[in-house]
């Protein structure tokens, strides 16, 4: 299982953070998450977190990673149909 660097669940962090959608929230106390997975990803708070603008933001950052990119291949053929830009 692949295991996320710390450097990386930080960016993570950012990115729900920025796709918070209110201020106030008590299930996550305005983190943007509820915690850290085994894949010490961040597991995003659905309630106040724009999941598809934090999904979006993650895509990208990982496109410009390389070493993060041969690790979620799967994670993003789950989604298809909806973002055609990004076809191979
Ligand atoms: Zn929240």
């Amino acid at each position: 299982m692949y295991i996320l660097d710390d450097k990386h669940l930080e960016k993570a962090q950012e990115i729900v953070l920025s796709a918070r959608k209110k201020r106030s929230c008590k299930v996550c106390y305005d983190r943007g998450y509820i915690g850290i997975n085994q894949q010490n990803m961040v597991v995003i708070c659905h309630k106040c977190v724009d999941a598809e603008k934090a999904t979006e933001e993650w895509r990208k950052y990982v496109l410009a990673n390389e070493d993060l990119k041969e690790h979620y291949d799967e994670f993003f053929e789950e989604e298809d149909g909806d973002s055609p830009e990004e076809e191979k």
